[in-house]
């Protein structure tokens, strides 16, 4: 066999295995750059794995690559080398893992853009007109003065956008007129750090600090286990600088969009703009530029939310994963991942630290660091002056409602307000009523394609299912019997507003959830609304426990605790307890303390009794020990097995072909349970059918998992069913 030079390459296609393409004279493709390939019928674009000089593949079946798109290879041998233990441990196609790696820009066949950050600069004509032409068009003279006051009177466009949110078309005056122009900056300037602006760190904060500073350029997970409002957020900010001090980068894991630019803001202010944030809702192309520079080391702080672990970094020397516990950093789609998770891996192959950072940490880090594998830090003292709120239970067997809130706890409202300060009411579920019924015929709302309600919102008028998306008009008549007795049922939070606004018309009312905030930049609208505000009345869904900063809440009510208690995912009542304390830890955050109300029907639930009582910890310890004997995770390891189809008997036999298979193969550790139905059985007209795998063992699970795919994709059934398999599923569903 003639030697000759051939690329392995990671196709973007649903495909596990890499495919060998000969390189034509002349192309040089680098480990890391894409190249564009045929595949079967059509073009791909795919990344170069290795270089090779041998295949198995007969040459004469070997088809040239047909174009190098990248001159310079994007992702390092490393990067190349983490993607591919991803691919493996997640059962997914390599392609895809690191096409997901890539910005998405780069998943075609186009050129990289400029590697440097989209600035924007004050021009003469600019200053000039803040000069002359005072009292005229407030929003431009707004931005302009602020850019005068940047140093050198430039900013990146994407601090602009996000402390200008909502002034689009403002910007595009401004450039039009020639009174800002736009440029490109290569590398960050130098970090001038004012040490005046950190805070002296506590010693509970100092101890945690030292505990990781001293050990920066070795692998070492530690999980900052702080009360909300302890500090958490400094330590990570003077770690950061101890990192960058050292010449190395720092990510930044967030788990909500929202947040991002309030903490992107937050570590600026302090390190400069060698931060940069990335997230979902900025365009493609701010994206890959932020990419760029993170890959190239000319922003040294990278804030993204999940998929941000996949971004090369130059010279990685810190992790922190900030509110680890919150299940948003599990991918629930396609290519299911979890980056809390894998930031363990990266800070592994970095050789760096890796924080975990949590008022509620999540029973698996909790449980790692009973075993030895974390270090706990712990912050037990809220910094500054705030006090940690009071939380109560608050009986509702026997109090009449009115729409959902007890007398006891409007009374508390009516003083609160009364005093001038800010109360939140907390109701996880939005919509008017989440579900229509007929008192004729007992008609109830249910969604056509779901085992599920549709919700009423009124607003717009719809019947809407939160699972599937199925609208319709609210009927005027019941569509059984047309009697005209239809009654919402329950309470979302658009009916609270409503009645809210009503008894309290003399304050500001602001609501906060999907719906109330769905464009862009209102949510911080809404949030600046209430820093300006005296008493004021916040509605909304678990979007308000996100670590938002509301110093002037004093009274939190928690109308709904009961849902999460008696669900049929083991994981409900860790999620319920760590709402309810992120919830409670919006409260008493400025100097004066706060109250936490909780209305339940179940005031003897050992679960609330433990959490009220004794606090977070107690619980954790609790449910540990419940998961341990039921050797549940983080005791032992699960992969689920989804598979739905159009008829449910497609979806049973080709689970119960692929557990007999593995009951064959599997070593007797490996535990199979199903086929059974999903908890929602029927979602989007599909029928839904599970096969959970699970042992106390990671490789005695993964053995069976790395055939399995092989092995169910060839099943004749197979054609008739959509599966996927979900490695250390989140949630059961
Ligand atoms: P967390 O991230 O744990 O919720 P933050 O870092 O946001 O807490 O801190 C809460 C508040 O306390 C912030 O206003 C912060 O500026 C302040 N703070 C943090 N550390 C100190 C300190 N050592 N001394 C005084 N105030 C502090
Ligand atoms: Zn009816
Ligand atoms: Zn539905």
């Amino acid at each position: 066999m003639k030697s000759m030079p051939i690329a392995r390459i990671a196709v973007g296609a649903p495909l596990r295995s890499l495919f060998d393409y000969a390189i034509p004279p002349g192309a040089q493709p680098a480990p890391g750059a894409r190249v564009a390939v045929s595949f079967g019928r059509a073009k791909a674009v795919g990344v170069v794995v290795e270089l090779l000089g041998e295949t198995d593949c007969p040459h004469d079946r070997l088809k040239p690559l047909s174009r190098v798109i990248d001159p310079e290879p994007l992702l390092a041998d490393d990067d190349l080398a983490f993607l591919r233990w991803v691919a493996d441990y997640y059962h997914h196609p390599i392609g895809e893992v690191v096409l997901t790696a890539l910005p998405r820009r780069l998943r075609s066949a186009v050129a990289t853009l400029e590697a440097g950050e989209p600035m924007w600069e004050l021009t003469d004509a600019g200053r000039a007109f803040l000069q002359s032409s005072a009292g005229r068009a407030p929003r431009q003279r707004e931005i302009l003065d602020w850019l005068q006051r940047q140093t050198a009177h430039i900013a990146p466009q994407q601090q602009l956008k996000s402390i200008f949110s909502g002034s689009h078309a403002v910007f595009k005056t401004l450039c039009d007129k020639g009174l800002i122009a736009s440029g490109m900056r290569l590398a960050a300037t130098p970090l001038a750090i004012d040490s005046d602006d950190g805070h002296e760190l506590n010693a509970e904060q100092a101890k945690a600090y030292e505990s990781v500073a001293g050990k920066l350029g070795e692998f070492a997970v530690a999980l900052l286990d702080g009360v909300t409002g302890s500090g958490k957020t400094e330590v990570y900010l003077q770690l950061a600088t101890a990192v960058l001090a050292s010449g190395k980068s720092v990510l930044v894991l967030v788990p909500e969009i929202s947040l991002t630019p309030q903490l992107y803001e937050r570590f600026r202010q302090r390190l400069g703009d060698t931060v940069q944030m990335t997230h979902s809702a900025m365009t493609d192309n701010e994206r890959e530029h932020a990419w760029h520079r993170a890959r190239l080391g000319l922003s040294r702080v990278l804030l993204g939310t999940r998929s941000s672990i996949f971004t090369p970094i130059a010279d990685l020397g810190l992790v922190i994963v900030d509110e680890e516990h919150d299940p948003s950093f599990k991918q629930t789609e396609g290519f299911r991942y979890s980056a809390r998770d894998l930031a363990i891996v990266r800070g592994q192959r970095a050789q760096c630290p890796v924080v975990l950072g949590s008022a509620t940490p999540s029973l698996e880090s909790l449980r790692n660091v009973q075993a030895d594998r974390y270090r706990h830090l712990r912050l037990d003292q809220r910094a500054g002056n705030a006090q940690p709120p009071r939380i109560d239970l608050l009986d509702v067997r026997d109090q009449p409602l009115q729409c959902g809130v007890s007398a006891p706890l409007l009374e508390r409202v009516d003083a609160v307000l009364a005093r001038g300060e800010q109360v939140m009411l907390f109701l996880n579920r939005r919509g008017y009523a989440p579900v229509l019924t007929c008192f004729s015929c007992g008609w109830l709302s249910d969604c056509p394609r779901c085992d599920a309600r549709q919700t009423v919102h009124r607003a717009s008028g719809l019947l809407w299912c939160h699972h599937c998306g199925a609208q319709r008009r609210v009927p005027s008549v019941c569509p059984e019997c047309g009697e005209d007795d239809l009654h919402p049922l329950g309470q979302g939070t658009e009916q609270l507003e409503g009645y809210l606004a009503e008894r309290y018309a003399q304050y500001p009312l602001i609501r906060v959830d999907r719906d109330a905030t769905a464009r862009k930049g209102s949510l911080d609208a809404l949030l600046q609304r209430l820093h300006d505000a005296d008493a004021a009345i916040l509605v909304g869904t678990q979007m308000l426990a996100k670590g938002h900063h509301f110093p002037r809440v004093t009274l939190v009510g928690v109308l709904d605790a009961d849902g999460g208690l008696y669900s049929a995912d083991f994981r409900s009542t860790e999620r319920m307890a760590q709402l309810l304390i992120q919830v409670a830890g919006r409260a008493g955050r400025g100097d004066r303390p706060g109250q936490v109300l909780i209305q339940t029907r179940f005031p003897e639930h050992p679960l609330l009794q433990t959490l009220v009582r004794h606090g977070y910890r107690a619980f954790a310890e609790q449910a540990l020990q419940e998961r341990q004997s039921a050797s549940m995770p983080p005791y032992s390891h699960q992969a689920l097995l989804r598979a739905e189809a159009s008829r449910r008997d497609a979806a049973e036999t080709f689970l119960a072909e692929v557990a007999a298979w593995a009951s064959q193969v599997a070593s007797s550790e490996v535990a199979l349970w199903g086929p059974v139905p999903a908890p929602m059985a029927r979602r989007a007209g599909k029928h839904r059918v599970h096969l959970l795998l699970q042992a106390a063992q990671r490789n005695a699970l993964h053995a069976v998992l790395r055939a399995l795919p092989e092995f169910a994709a060839g099943l004749p059934v197979a054609k008739r069913v959509r599966w996927h398999l979900d490695i250390d599923p989140i949630d059961l569903y």
